[in-house]
Parts: C-alpha cells; sequence; structure tokens
C-alpha cells in the first residue's frame, strides 16, 4: 500500500542530490537470499516459518533445481495457528525435529521468519535458542528474517550474515592481521580472489559465509574486512561490534571497481602498489580486452534503473565510467552512503540518484525518459517490455559470477543481450 510520506530531495554525501521516495515497492522479500546462500554454505538448512506464498515464492526462485535432498523448506503456518487454535511453537519444535532426524547431515539450520510468523508474533529467536540447547553440538539453530516487511531481497543475505557473525570464534589481540572477504561470492570467483590476493601478498585469509559451518572464521581486533556486496550494512556493523575493522573501497565490479578493491585490501596491509600491479596485470588486460567488444555495443544507450538489489550504484558506475552508458536514474532501495562513499565518488556529476521506491511515480519518469534499457525486477519487466521497453532482469545480476576480473565481460554481457535480443526483434519485424 502507498506510504503518504512526501518526497523529499536530499543532499547526497558527495553532493549528488538523492530523490527520496517512501511509497508502493515492486521487490522481493528477503527469503530470495536462500536461493543462494544455500548454495554456499553446504552444510546449513534453510527452514522457512511462513505460509504457503513464502513456499512458492522460494520454490519458483529457485527455478528449475532439482535436490534429491533440498536444504530448504517451509513449515507452513496454518489457519489453526493463524488463529491461536494451536500452539505455533510446539508445531515448530515438532517439524524441527522430525526434519533432524531424518537429515543428520544437517550442521546448521536457520529459522527464517516471515510476514505471517511477524503477524502472530511468533518468536524466532527464543526458538532458536531453545532448539540449539537440545540439539547442540551437532546443530547450532540460528534466526533471522526475511519478512517482506522488513527486508528486500539482498536484505536476507544481511540479516544471515549478520545472525551468524556472534557464532564466529574469537580471534585475540596477539593473533596476526587477517583478511575476511565478507559477501557470499560463488566458489569460483571466491577461488580466483583467493588465488589473487595471496599472489598480491595477503597470506591470512578467510571468506565470510564460509562453505562450511563448521569451519566459520575467527574474529577479532587484527581482522580487517572487506565487503564484496554493497548490501551488507548489519553484518558490518555486526563485525564491528566484534572488534574487526572495515577496509573503505569500492565494490569489486569491472577492472576498475577490481582493481581499487585490491589495492584497498593490499594498502591496509602495508603491501604496495606495485606488487598489486603485478599480480594482477594479466588479469587486467584480459579483462579490459574482454570489455571492449561490449563496449561498442553499449557506449552512449541509456539506462534506467528501479531499485532492486542494491547493486545499482556500483553496476552504474562499471557501465558508465567502464562501458560509456549513460544513467537515466539510478535507483536503489538503501543508500548506505558510507560504504558507497568511493563509489558516489566515481559516479558522473549529475547522475540522478533515487532511494526507496514509489513505483507509481517512478514509472512516469521511466515512460517520460524513454531509456534504451531499464534494470527491474520481474514484476515489473513484464509490463514495460509489454509497452516497448527493453528490460533485464535484476534478479540474474544477484545470481550469476559477476565479481571480479574474469567475469567483467559476462557482466557488461548481461546488459548488452537484452538491446542485441531487441534489436533482432526489431529486424525480424522489419522482414516480415
Ligand atoms: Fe510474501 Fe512475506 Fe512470505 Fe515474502 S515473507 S513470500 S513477502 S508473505
Amino acid at each position: 500500500m502507498s506510504a503518504v510520506i512526501p518526497i523529499v530531495a536530499d543532499t547526497g554525501c558527495h553532493e549528488l542530490p538523492v530523490l527520496r521516495e517512501r511509497g508502493q515497492r515492486e521487490v522481493f522479500c528477503g527469503l530470495t537470499g536462500i536461493i543462494w546462500l544455500h548454495r554456499k554454505i553446504q552444510d546449513a538448512f534453510f527452514l522457512v516459518v511462513g505460509s504457503r506464498t513464502c513456499a512458492h515464492l522460494i520454490q519458483s526462485a529457485a527455478g528449475v533445481m532439482i535436490f534429491a535432498e533440498p536444504r530448504f523448506a517451509t513449515a507452513i503456518i496454518d489457519e489453526r495457528d493463524l488463529a491461536g487454535l494451536a500452539d505455533a511453537n510446539d508445531e515448530l519444535d515438532r517439524v524441527v525435529r522430525r526434519l533432524l532426524e531424518r537429515r543428520p547431515d544437517i550442521r546448521m539450520l536457520f529459522l527464517v521468519g516471515s510476514c505471517p510468523s511477524e503477524v502472530i508474533k511468533l518468536d524466532l529467536a527464543r526458538a532458536a535458542e531453545r532448539l540449539s540447547r537440545e540439539f547442540l553440538p551437532q546443530v547450532r539453530v540460528l534466526n533471522y528474517s526475511g519478512s517482506g516487511i522488513e527486508t528486500t531481497f539482498t536484505q536476507g543475505e544481511d540479516a544471515c550474515l549478520a545472525a551468524l557473525v556472534p557464532q564466529l570464534p574469537a580471534a585475540g589481540a596477539n593473533d596476526p592481521a587477517s583478511l575476511l572477504v565478507v559477501g557470499c561470492l560463488p566458489d569460483v570467483v571466491e577461488d580466483q580472489f583467493a588465488r589473487m590476493l595471496q599472489a598480491i601478498g595477503v597470506q591470512q585469509l578467510a571468506f565470510f559465509p564460509p562453505r562450511s559451518s563448521r569451519s566459520l572464521p575467527a574474529v577479532g581486533p587484527n581482522t580487517r574486512f572487506l565487503l564484496a556486496q554493497p548490501f551488507l550494512g548489519d553484518t558490518a556493523r555486526a563485525l564491528e561490534l566484534r572488534g574487526a575493522r572495515r577496509i573503505a573501497a569500492p565494490f569489486p565490479f569491472g577492472v576498475e571497481g577490481t582493481s581499487a578493491w585490491l589495492h584497498a585490501a593490499a594498502h591496509s596491509f602495508g603491501i604496495g602498489a606495485e606488487a598489486v600491479e603485478r599480480a594482477t596485470q594479466a588479469a587486467r588486460e584480459r579483462a579490459g580486452k574482454a570489455l571492449q567488444r561490449h563496449r561498442e555495443r553499449l557506449q552512449g544507450r541509456r539506462i534506467f534503473f528501479f531499485p532492486d538489489s542494491q547493486l545499482e550504484i556500483p553496476l552504474a558506475r562499471f557501465l558508465a565510467r567502464e562501458l560509456g552508458m549513460q544513467l537515466v536514474e539510478v535507483g536503489t532501495p538503501y543508500l548506505h552512503r558510507e560504504h558507497l562513499r568511493q563509489e558516489l565518488d566515481w559516479l558522473p556529476e549529475g547522475t540522478a540518484l533515487s532511494e526507496g521506491q514509489d513505483v507509481e511515480k517512478q514509472l512516469d519518469r521511466c515512460r517520460a525518459q524513454a531509456p534504451d534499457l531499464v534494470v527491474c525486477g520481474l514484476g515489473l519487466a513484464n509490463p514495460l517490455e509489454a509497452e516497448g521497453f527493453t528490460t533485464k532482469w535484476a534478479i540474474e545480476l544477484v545470481f550469476s559470477p559477476v565479481h571480479g576480473y574474469e567475469q567483467a565481460a559476462d557482466l557488461a554481457e548481461l546488459f548488452a543481450r537484452p538491446l542485441l535480443r531487441r534489436a533482432k526483434l526489431s529486424a525480424e519485424a522489419v522482414c516480415n
């Protein structure tokens, strides 16, 4: 429902004015994060405590993936629970016991809150404590909220990782300085970054989340962390509470972003820029060449971002600076000014930024501007395509390996492909 909070023109920390909107929004809820989180932490299980709608959402977002032993499920809150006729806590305990009996491979269980569990005020934090007591040390039970009332889709990952931070073992003040790369990355990308950081000279290195709940990285006052994703505000705060320090950097998208990210890591460990240049030279050159092909197609094309994943600002920076695209409007569900400081500095002067959403107004602005490409959620893509716009589904940008040098051209291609498809359709229409 549309809230009646007026639009406020705010000034961003780096002089770019930001249009703030708080109205009806069209964006997935935080449950969506389960799709990539369950692939990453391979002995974890995600139990959504929700409705049939929630079950449909994660099943359809998981698409065609069929698992013999899936690692997510929904405990359905039915009418009896909603009407207070059954004790939802007893029901939940029963479901969890049955699940853990059947699946002894589960080492970490996340109870994931949803809109219905919030509505009936089911206290999942207490449920997680109670069940942890029952199942420790075999299984750790944690909870976070993926509810659409509280989260947009990448915030589910933030909430999950923030819930996991207190479980990390403590590193002492005398332990050597270490680097923690924070944010879910596909394994192939993680391996590339690990090789590159080690070649640069960063030897004490871990990734969070880890691939197994049995290898949680230690964190303490000598931990420096580097965010790989721009939507991890709560996770960063939780790590800071454990004494870790964030390394300020842009995000590793495109050649420029990846280089600056690696330089920031090296710098914080006292490693000189030459070591980074040397270790990255071949990959930089390869990526630069691979981008050239897409630059020809994308240069000068006008792009409009609806707010969706919080990746919009770093992606817009990459598209504008490395591929010559023109930014019509860059919407983001939430603008974390501190974490995006360098990214904001890199945006072309005069970039129209918006934070939050009032979807009808934003659609009007989009139509008036007639961009060549619109990046938006699934709910907006089909109607916009029907109106003749060329669209890119934002969710693909989260699911695909897009970080680092080796993926820079793949990332560019994700934007080039819809334009190519549209050009082909137009050519066919002319021929017919
Ligand atoms: Fe819908 Fe809320 Fe369930 Fe998300 S958590 S699928 S928004 S009911």
